[in-house]
């Protein structure tokens, strides 16, 4: 037999008799647990004082099972007891779930229905729209969600033929989830949210969608081509919800001496501010860059310019950037050693030295890695300082005009 769970969805507490037990498995004559189906999961509670872990459609019955084999056996008469505040949870989710449908009729085209689960902490709706579910519509959705909720409608229930079914436009069916509700073959079961959503269902609902409470939308995202999944929270974690969306937007008003509503603006507006001052801030840290670069010290090298030096306060792509820009103007070499714990290495060259070699050689000496062509390398993670770095390229301290100097048994650049 079916539960009658769907059809009396108060009932909490019932006698039945045991028809047979095997292990763990329990089937009554009757019972109003709920057997998991179309996304609603199994109830919990006990039968003969026995915890019920699972209910599951058998075969030709409603199978419980038990968290070990009971000591009652067939023929002996049982009180089962569905968990209240599963149960009303369920109740509440599952009606929500029609509510947020009917929503979803007022605002989504080309709806059809994609699927629907319950978990302990919120409630998903997959929906077939071609809509794009953007924050607007997001927010709509719940917004008519609740309104429908505080417009107290009644939910009722009744089988009809499924042929009777299938001929209204107006039913949302879905065969794939809702197997359960097709069991008998013959007549379906329409779960009515009063002038707001007609869906073929076997769940068990509450009688008014004010029972259903708060309904606080979590998120949405795309599953499958054409299906888009919202999720949301009754009961106490919507309320939970409630709260931290509410505070986490104090918060950002109170830091951006706002209230709520001018939130967006004046985000934007900070955001305006933060990129003109990042754009600036880039522009001046170009002209402090050329001119340290202009400031580097010269030394002529085989018939050609180099600029040896370092710089503070740059990495080396912006260095590396500003070097590509400049050789040639500058200098036919200019190789930078950035300063820091472990220095990097960068070096332009318009052609005739090759920047490679350069970073290849400083690279020998130094440990770390890196390379480039003949225009253009950077090294990094030299085991040097950056002095012992500079003195390495030959940097002529005071002017000084060979930079070909041994320095403690180091290779010169070549
Ligand atoms: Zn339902």
């Amino acid at each position: 037999m079916h539960s009658r769970a769907p059809a009396d969805p108060e009932r909490r507490e019932f006698e039945a008799t045991v028809e047979r037990v095997a292990g763990s498995d329990v089937v009554l004559d009757e019972t109003y647990f709920y057997a998991e189906s179309g996304g609603q999961p199994a109830d919990r509670g006990s039968i003969g004082g026995v915890p019920v872990v699972d209910v599951q459609h058998g075969d030709d019955a409603v199978v419980h099972t038990l968290v070990e084999p009971p000591a009652f056996d067939a023929g002996d008469a049982v009180t089962g007891v569905v968990d209240d505040a599963f149960r009303t949870y369920c109740m509440r989710a599952h009606t929500a779930s029609h509510v947020l449908y009917g929503a979803g009729r007022r605002v989504l085209d080309d709806l059809g229905y994609g699927g629907f689960g319950i978990d302990e902490e919120k409630v998903r709706v997959d929906f077939e729209t071609t809509t794009d579910v953007d924050d607007e519509t997001l927010v709509e959705l719940e917004r008519l969600t609740n309104r429908a909720v505080w417009d107290s409608r009644p939910v009722t229930w009744e089988e009809v033929p499924v042929e009777a079914a299938q001929r209204r436009d107006d039913v949302a069916f879905n065969t794939k989830t809702e197997e359960g509700v097709m069991a008998d073959a013959d007549a379906v079961r329409l779960v009515d949210v009063d002038g707001w959503d007609v869906a073929a269902c076997g769940g068990t609902h509450v009688p008014n969608t004010r029972e259903i409470g708060l309904v606080e939308i979590l998120d949405r995202s795309n599953p499958g081509e054409g299906l888009t999944r919202v999720e949301f929270a009754v009961g106490p974690s919507a309320v939970r919800r409630h709260a931290t969306v509410h505070e986490a937007a104090l918060d950002a008003a109170r830091e951006l001496g706002t209230n709520v509503t001018g939130l967006a603006e004046a985000t934007a507006d900070l955001r305006e501010t933060n990129e003109a001052l990042g754009s600036d801030l880039r522009e001046y840290k170009g002209e402090v860059l050329d001119a340290r670069l202009a400031d580097l010290p010269t030394v002529e090298r085989d018939g050609r310019t180099w600029r040896v030096g370092s710089v503070d306060g740059f990495g080396p792509n912006e260095v590396g950037d500003r070097l590509q820009e400049r050789v040639g103007e500058l200098g036919d070499v200019l190789a930078v050693v950035g300063s820091g714990e472990s220095p990097y290495v960068v070096v332009a060259s318009t052609g005739d030295v090759s920047a490679g070699g350069v970073v290849d050689d400083v690279t020998a000496e130094f440990g770390g890695g890196g390379g480039g062509g003949p225009t253009f390398a950077q090294g990094g993670g030299l085991s040097g300082s950056t002095a012992e770095v500079l003195e390495f390229l030959g940097r002529p301290p005071g002017g000084r005009a060979t930079p070909r100097r041994r320095t403690r048994g180091r290779r010169a650049p070549g």
